[in-house]
C-alpha cells in the first residue's frame, strides 16, 4: 500500500489555478523528485500535501488515511515534514535551540539530537551559534535536520540546494543519501535535473500545474524530461 496517495488535487492562489488535477503515490522509503519550470505548482503541491496551503478540491490520503481536511500541524504529528524554500528557521535562536524546537512537535522515533548530528556533522561544531549566523549549506542542514527531530515519514524538500555552493549541495545530498534505509519517502523539488535524477527513484514533471511525465529515474532521459518541461511531449 501506498504511504502518500494525491488524487485530483487542485489547489489555487485566488483565481489562479496552481495544480490542476494531479495525481500521485508514494511508498515508504521512495525518493520523488519533483521537476518542472518555475510557476509550474511544485511549490504549491508541496505546501498542499504538508497542509500549509488548502486544497480546493482532490484527496491526500497517508498511510490509509484520508488527511484532506488535516491542519498543519495535525499532518506533522502524522509524519509528514516540509522543508519550505528559504528555510524559515529561528535565525535568532541558536541551532540546538532550532532541532529541539521540533522534537516536541511530531512523532517519536530514531531521530533524535544525537542521530541528526551522526547525519549533518557539520553542524556538532555549530549547535550553540545563532542560525542566523550560519552560512547558506548550515542553514539548509539545519532545516533539514530540524524536520528530521519530528521524525517524518514522509520528507518534503523545496528546492534545498537553491543558492549554496557545489560543496555544500554535495554535502547535503550525501545526508539525505542514507535517509531511504530509514523507510522515510522523500519529494525532492530540485532545480538541477541531473542531481534530480541521481537523488530519486521516481521523477514527475509539472507543467502549468498538471503532470506532463512521470517515470522511473533509472529510465528518464533528460530529452525526455526537458521536452515534458516545455511542454513539447504528449501527456504522461
Ligand atoms: P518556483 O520554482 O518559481 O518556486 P513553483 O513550480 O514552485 O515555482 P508555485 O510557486 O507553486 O510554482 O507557483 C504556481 C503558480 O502560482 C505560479 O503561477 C505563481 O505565480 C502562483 N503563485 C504562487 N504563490 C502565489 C501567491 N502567494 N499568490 C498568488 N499567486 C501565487
Amino acid at each position: 500500500m501506498s504511504l502518500l496517495t494525491v488524487e485530483r488535487l487542485e489547489a489555487r492562489h485566488g483565481l489562479l489555478q496552481a495544480v490542476r488535477g494531479v495525481d500521485l503515490a508514494l511508498g515508504a522509503g521512495e525518493t520523488l523528485a519533483l521537476v518542472g519550470a518555475n510557476g509550474a505548482g511544485k511549490t504549491t503541491l508541496l505546501r498542499a500535501i504538508a497542509g500549509a496551503h488548502r486544497a480546493s478540491a482532490g484527496r491526500i490520503r497517508f498511510d490509509g488515511a484520508d488527511i484532506t481536511a488535516l491542519p498543519a500541524h495535525r499532518r506533522l504529528k502524522r509524519g509528514i515534514a516540509l522543508v519550505p524554500e528559504g528555510r524559515r528557521l529561528f535565525t535568532g535562536m541558536t541551532v540546538e535551540e532550532n532541532l529541539l524546537v521540533a522534537a516536541g512537535r511530531g512523532r517519536a522515533g530514531r531521530w533524535t539530537l544525537a542521530t541528526v548530528l551522526e547525519a549533518f556533522p557539520q553542524l556538532r561544531p555549530k549547535l550553540k551559534a545563532r542560525a542566523g549566523d550560519l552560512s547558506g549549506g548550515q542553514q539548509q542542514a539545519t532545516a533539514i535536520a530540524r524536520a528530521l527531530m519530528s521524525n517524518p515519514r514522509l520528507l518534503l524538500l523545496d528546492e534545498v540546494s537553491l543558492g549554496l555552493s557545489p560543496a555544500a549541495v554535495e554535502q547535503l545530498y550525501l545526508s539525505l543519501r542514507a535517509l531511504p534505509a530509514t523507510e522515510t519517502a522523500i519529494v525532492l523539488v530540485e532545480q538541477d535535473l541531473g542531481r534530480a535524477l541521481a537523488a530519486a527513484n521516481r521523477v514527475v514533471c509539472l507543467l502549468e500545474g498538471r503532470i506532463t511525465y512521470e517515470g522511473a529515474a533509472a529510465e528518464t532521459t533528460r530529452e525526455r524530461v526537458m521536452a515534458a518541461y516545455f511542454g513539447m511531449a504528449g501527456g504522461r
